[in-house]
């Protein structure tokens, strides 16, 4: 069928729990919310586009026919639509496709997700706020300073216009399981940390951030996904944040310290560097609403998190069980 194929991984799941479609399976968070789902019970197809096989389907969301037929075909009771351009720079430079993803194939999914009757869960981001009153509750009123904060923007608009029951789950910046370090801006930090034998390396010490972790986000999602079949009232927005505050200066540092390496190369830097596109100061969400429902988790601490995605980057593959064990 041309649009998608399906492979392998449908015939990997012998659980007949509840159907969940992934979509950016093959991305960062993507990968988390399908091993997220699958350990939990529940059926799981998951689509990526260029790295999709052997694992995934295939399916270029901006094919309104490809994403009707996956969706008649696959029948899922919950869509987890993680597929989004989410480097605002390559946005800037690439507007027309990555709009074309963000937004129309958002718009896509949403509508029919509601012939469907599935319920989705749209995966936005703290980048819809201009970060100068933080922190932001989901009323507060957003105002994205940067082409891929606006196309997020419009994506949630998009979901909310054809699937009013859509549930959306803002998120700050991610790291997670990666299969390279440049896959999250958090663990690309890695190869500043490892730069200690050359010249001093400046890093952002002026924009606030909340790393999180994507197995955290993943469990959220599910949580999310279990209660709101349950009950029509967990609807709309919500926020999932990491707690704890760094720059990229004080996450590499943070790296640097987990791994008992040099950090006297790391020079903090106060200005925002000029040809990048705009970035929030501070878009620190505020999550109560998840955490009054009890739908929301602990973060797990930064340290530790970032020492289990980055080991596998280590070149002493037994600096595991020389720290942990
Ligand atoms: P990612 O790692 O860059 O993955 C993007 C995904 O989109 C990949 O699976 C990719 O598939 C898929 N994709 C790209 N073009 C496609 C197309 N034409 N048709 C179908 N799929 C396509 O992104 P992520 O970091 O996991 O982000 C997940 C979500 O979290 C996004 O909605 C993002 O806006 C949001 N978010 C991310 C961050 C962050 O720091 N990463 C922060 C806040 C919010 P292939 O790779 O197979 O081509």
């Amino acid at each position: 069928m041309p649009g998608f194929q399906f492979s392998g991984l449908q015939d990997e799941v012998l659980v007949q729990g509840p159907k969940v479609l992934v979509t950016g399976a093959t991305g960062l968070l993507g990968r988390a919310v399908c091993r997220e789902f699958q350990r939990n019970g529940w059926m799981v197809t998951g689509t990526g586009y260029r790295r999709a096989r052997p694992r995934f389907l295939r399916c270029d969301l901006t094919d309104e026919d490809a994403v009707r037929r996956l969706l008649q075909e696959y029948k899922p009771d919950v869509i987890v639509h993680c597929a989004a351009e989410r480097r605002p720079d390559v946005m800037e430079r690439h507007a027309d496709a990555a709009v074309s993803l963000n937004v129309h194939a958002t718009s896509t999914v949403s509508k029919e997700a509601a012939v469907c009757g599935a319920l989705l869960i749209y995966i936005s981001t703290d980048y819809v706020f201009d970060g100068r009153n933080p922190p932001y509750g989901e009323d507060d009123c957003p105002n994205p300073l940067n082409m891929y904060g606006r196309s997020k923007l419009e994506g949630e608009r998009e979901t909310l216009r054809h699937c009013p029951d859509v549930v959306i789950l803002r998120v700050p910046v991610l790291f997670g399981e990666a299969e390279s370090v440049m896959e999250s801006a958090v663990t690309s930090l890695w190869l500043k940390v490892q730069e200690a034998t050359e010249e001093s390396c400046p890093l952002d010490h002026c924009l606030q951030r909340f790393p999180t972790d994507t197995r955290d986000v993943a469990t959220v999602c599910r949580k999310l996904a279990e209660r709101a079949r349950q009950d029509p009232s967990i609807r709309g927005i919500f926020h999932f944040s990491g707690k704890e505050q760094m720059t990229k200066y004080e996450m590499a540092a943070a790296i640097a310290q987990a791994f008992n390496l040099p950090s006297n190369h790391l020079i903090p830097l106060t200005e925002q560097p000029a040809g990048s596109a705009p970035r929030p100061i501070n878009s620190q969400l505020n999550c109560s609403r998840l955490e009054l429902l009890n739908l929301s988790v602990d973060p797990r601490a930064f340290s530790t998190a970032i020492a289990d995605c980055l080991w596998p980057f280590t070149a002493d593959k037994r600096w595991r069980q020389t720290v942990f064990h």
